[in-house]
């Protein structure tokens, strides 16, 4: 990222490598949506010069002297966000808020990102997660970020054996959020997009019902399909400021509404009174960045390791080699219709 509006490449050294961090040269890189809200929405601000990309599979080519569970050479999962584990809200369970609200989203924020031919790791020990023997890189780099933030969605949501949820957004953080749903054990899954392959994987991922958002309402949509009841939990993973009306218009009483969509623009989002029950109907509104270190994401490969979750459908745009990158960015910045997710390999 030039600067607000333009990227292009730049030469920069490498950060150097603390004591307790790694430096990792990518195997498999994926540029984000937020990436396209960080550079042409300008969402975080000024940034000069800053290498984009959070998403990545690496080997570690450099450990700093007290790291003791990688080496030179191990071929890891990058989470794409890298708290401070020692900090105050780590202990409290918030680690990716270390230091300051969204503070372990270090990459591509206010710290050099994945899209380099070395990047930094902070942390490595609890940050990095090894790369499961046989596993594809380009699958992989989907548990940096798309599998984590989906799930985290659902986690939010709180979903249990038998309810009713809406998605709202099937990109493919979305789709993780249908999945997710799914392997928690909602009865019905109502899923909100409109291009025919996110609607084709999101019906293979468990979506019993889909809806278009430019057929009308949503909310409308959801009470005709529901007998007017609702649901008991909506997660959104696309969609704007405005989106929040629509979706506490489908819950139920004592439902959820959980957002892990990166909301770029706008000012204040939007509750309406009537629909959250005049304040008093136990509906709860929450959002969250994705949780990470080295624990959880082990775990989600192991999801994948055994099948349970199918990234293949997902990586729509494969490139090979760093230049691709940018390639890749234009094509998240203009979201082809056959697009879900572009994914970069680089080979040595
Ligand atoms: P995509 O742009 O690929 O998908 C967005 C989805 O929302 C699409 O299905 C789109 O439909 C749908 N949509 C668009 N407009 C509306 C609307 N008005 N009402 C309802 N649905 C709508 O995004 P991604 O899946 O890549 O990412 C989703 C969001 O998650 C982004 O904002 C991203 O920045 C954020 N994110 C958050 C993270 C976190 O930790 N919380 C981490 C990573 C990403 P259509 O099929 O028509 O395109
Ligand atoms: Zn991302």
């Amino acid at each position: 990222m030039k600067k607000i509006g333009e990227i292009g490449w730049v030469e920069k050294d490498v950060q150097k490598c603390g004591p307790l961090d790694a430096i990792c040269r990518p195997l498999a890189l994926a540029p984000c949506t937020s990436d396209i809200h960080t550079v042409y929405e300008g969402a975080v601000g000024e940034r000069t010069d800053m290498i984009l990309g959070h998403e990545a599979v690496g080997q570690v080519v450099e450990v700093g002297s007290l790291v003791k569970d990688f080496k030179p050479g191990d071929k890891v999962i990058v989470p794409a966000i890298t708290p401070d584990w020692g900090s105050l809200e780590a202990q409290r369970g918030f680690a990716m808020h270390s230091n300051g609200p969204l503070g372990g989203w270090k990459f591509s924020n206010f710290k050099d990102g994945v899209f380099a031919e070395l990047f930094h790791v902070n942390e490595a020990d609890a940050n990095l997660a090894f790369l499961p023997k046989g596993m594809d890189p380009a699958e992989a780099s989907m548990i940096s970020d798309m599998v984590p933030t989906g799930f985290h969605g659902v986690e939010n949501a709180e979903v249990a054996f038998g309810e009713d949820v809406l998605v709202i957004g099937i990109g493919p953080v979305g789709l993780m959020a249908v999945k997710g749903t799914s392997l928690r054990g909602a009865a019905r899954i109502l899923a909100v997009g409109t291009r025919p392959n996110c609607v084709a994987l999101a019906k293979e991922y468990g979506a019993t019902d889909i809806i278009s958002y430019k057929d009308g309402p949503i909310d409308q949509q959801v009470r005709e399909l529901t007998n007017g009841k609702g649901v008991d939990k909506v997660i959104i993973a696309g969609g704007t400021v405005d989106t929040f009306a629509e979706a506490v218009k489908c819950v139920k009483p004592g439902g959820i509404v959980s957002n892990v969509n990166y909301l770029g623009s706008g000012e204040f989002i939007k509750i309406p009174r009537i629909e959250w029950i005049v304040g008093m109907g136990h509906i709860r509104i929450v959002g969250g960045l994705m949780p990470s270190g080295r624990m959880r994401t082990e775990r989600l490969a192991n999801l994948m390791m055994n099948g349970r979750i199918d990234v293949s459908g997902m990586l729509t745009h494969k490139f090979e080699g760093l230049d691709s990158v940018e390639e890749g960015i234009q094509l998240m910045r203009e979201k082809p219709k056959d697009l879900i997710k572009p994914v970069i390999t680089i080979n040595y």
